[in-house]
């Protein structure tokens, strides 16, 4: 065995860089943090390349005294905690005095600060860990730090480093978790010639959550709030109507920190349960305020994880928080839910509380015609037409042999079904009416389910499940024998998207290429997609795009193509498909029927839900004790 050594301070702060800084993203938070914790109302970040030749952070805070500079960059040098009880008392970001320190020992770093008290400001540089004197400096009260050429002395540590388009994705959303938890302070993002976010102070926590993640989402949120002394609850929640196929739009906050907690990640997931299908995440922006010493933040290293004191009563109060409120909110779409077309979660949505049905229905109603069939106006159609469209519907009119009621007067005949009742009964004489015309043998009922008999009984069928099926099918069965046509678009549709999410598209352009997605960066986080598959003609190509980036995101590793197309076959079908809820002519339900049979596996649906209920003559004949 070799000797035991002391460590040089150099290589303990090269380890301690290593677990704080990982990326440049690591820089910006840490930097932003001790720009927060030094009271400043304004922050200007700058970035170039990703970060990694330049990060600037600029805040008008309290400064740093020019005798105390050199501290600032040694390990374990702090003005927040004294002893170790305070750990348990931390009101500040910062605590554990290494950021500065491990930053300062993989870059070039150069500190220039002022206190409000002292005439003049002071500089400090240093390189890769090694300090230079501290010299007097021109500049404004507040600190600016830069940090060039990141891990220029770690190469190992470089190589990891990936696309700056990534980077950058990953800086900003640094950037975002700690803009939203200050909402107080003005926070300011640019990189190289570009302003990524320029977000003006405000007391009400939705204009910056609208400012970061724009109207639509922020319309759809639903305000929640509980007090359960000492512990206070404040947020909100997203109308399940929007939802992720990863959980990173849930953020949540403790006394102004962003923190990640599977217990009330958990509780969340339970709270939207029935709400939402599997698979999909909700949605939400939410913090508890509590005395500091009913949590430990001190058992991550970058913070990101606490230790709650009381765990389980945070996650019922979350819990019981947001079940209430939907109890009693009505969670029909907001002004801002328009343009999202009904997807399986509303199918599911459906089953849930009778305001969620009443909702779904209405939802379905009137969107049938805008979001099933028409391509929209700038595509150029090349390949055939998605297989299996809607028919055009005619105007049915109510036949007067309804009998039981009075007639419905015009305007109750709406789109929006108002007259519901009367709806269905006109739905079931006319599906009798299929059984005589076209000898399809089906009834549909309550616009969901189709009976049909059978040579050996008779089915109950689930029709959005079925068609979904159905499409699924076919779809795959086109990609598989390559026949997957791209159609270009006249105009390419640019499509704006977080940053890391443009990121995440950019860099996986070839994998895009293959599934017959064609994207180009079109400067700033907007991407311009300038073809797309032929078969997803029914769907905005930024709807494509979202699943896809979705997709992307949620799992760490690259998807292979396989998977990822998969995946955006379901998602496809499902939008393409019947709805539950919707009304459909007999020549709809002749086409379902007679296609079911081509299908391998018509009795499930793609997410593995069962199309169809069987009921045999036997099974029948014993329900009635006949056998
Ligand atoms: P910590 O934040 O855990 O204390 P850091 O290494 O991040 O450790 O910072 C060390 C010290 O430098 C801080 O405690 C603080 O006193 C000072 N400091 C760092 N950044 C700033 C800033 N932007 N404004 C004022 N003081 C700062
Ligand atoms: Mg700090």
């Amino acid at each position: 065995m070799p000797r035991i050594q002391q460590l040089s301070a150099s290589v303990v702060n090269k380890i301690a860089a290593g677990e704080v800084i990982e990326r440049p993203a690591s820089v910006v938070k840490e930097l932003l943090e001790n720009s927060i914790d030094a009271g400043a109302t304004r922050v200007d970040v700058r970035l170039e390349a990703g970060g990694r030749e330049l990060i600037r952070v600029t805040d008008n805070g309290c400064g740093i005294e020019a005798d105390d500079l050199m501290l600032a960059v040694s390990n374990h040098a702090t003005s927040k905690i004294v002893s170790a009880d305070d750990l348990f008392e931390v009101a500040t970001m910062g605590f554990r005095g290494e950021a500065l320190a491990s930053i300062a020992e993989v870059s070039r770093t150069l500190l220039r600060t002022r206190t409000a008290e002292s005439a003049s400001g002071s500089e400090l540089r240093v390189n890769g860990g090694v300090a230079e004197p501290v010299v007097p400096a021109g500049c404004p009260v507040g600190t600016t730090i830069e940090v060039r050429d990141l891990f220029f002395n770690t190469p190992v540590r470089q190589r990891f480093l990936r696309s700056p388009q990534t980077e950058i994705g990953h800086a900003t959303e640094a950037f975002v978790r700690i803009a939203l938890a200050h909402p107080e302070v003005h926070c300011r993002l640019e990189h190289g010639q570009r302003e990524v976010h320029d977000l003006p102070p405000t007391d009400d926590w939705r204009v910056r959550i609208a400012a970061l993640f724009g109207d639509e989402l922020a319309d759809a949120l639903i305000e929640v709030e509980s007090v359960d002394p000492p512990i206070s609850l404040k947020g909100y929640a997203a109308n399940p109507q929007y939802s992720r196929a990863n959980n990173r739009l849930q953020y949540l906050f403790l006394n102004g920190r962003n923190i990640r907690d599977r217990a009330l990640q958990h509780a969340l997931g339970e709270a939207y349960r029935g709400l939402l299908l599997t698979g999909r995440y909700p949605i939400c922006f939410l913090r508890f305020d509590m005395p500091a010493n009913l949590a430990d933040v001190n058992v991550h290293p970058t913070k990101l994880e606490v230790r709650f004191q009381d765990g389980g009563r945070l996650y019922s109060q979350l819990l019981s928080t947001l079940r209430t409120k939907f109890l009693s909110s009505d969670l029909r779409a907001g002004p801002g839910g328009q343009g999202v077309s009904p997807t399986c979660e509303e199918d599911l949505a459906a089953s849930g509380t009778s305001s969620i049905v009443e909702w779904a229905k209405d939802q379905l109603t009137q969107r049938r015609f805008d979001s099933a069939s028409a391509p929209s106006p700038s595509m150029r159609p090349v390949g055939e037409p998605l297989v299996m469209h809607r028919l055009p519907q005619p105007f049915r009119p109510f036949p007067e042999a309804g009998g039981v009621r009075p007639m419905p007067r015009a305007e109750e005949v709406s789109a929006e079904g108002g007259a519901d009742d009367i709806a269905d009964a006109a739905a079931n004489l006319q599906a009798a009416a299929v059984v005589r015309e076209s000898g399809a043998k089906a009834i549909q009922l309550h616009n969901r389910y189709l009976i049909v008999e059978t040579e050996h009984g008779m089915e109950i069928i689930d029709q959005h499940a079925l068609h979904e099926r159905i499409l699924y099918e076919q779809i795959r069965a086109k990609v598989a024998a390559g026949q997957l046509e791209s159609q270009s678009l006249l105009v390419p549709e640019p499509v704006d998207l977080a940053a890391d999410e443009a990121a995440a598209v950019l860099e996986h352009r070839e994998l895009l290429k293959k599934l017959g997605v064609a994207v180009e960066p079109f400067g700033g986080d907007t991407v311009l997609v300038s073809s797309y598959p032929a078969m997803l003609a029914n769907l905005p190509p930024r709807e494509v795009l979202g699943e896809v980036v979705d997709r992307l995101m949620s799992s760490d590793r690259l998807p292979e193509a396989t998977d990822l197309l998969d995946e955006l076959l379901h998602t496809v079908a499902c939008k393409a498909a019947v709805k539950y809820g919707d009304r459909l002519t007999s020549e709809e339900i002749t086409a379902l029927l007679d296609h079911r049979h081509l299908t391998e596996n018509h009795h499930h649906c793609p997410h593995g839900r069962p199309t169809a209920l069987v009921f045999s003559c036997d099974d029948l004949d014993k329900q009635f004790k006949r056998i």
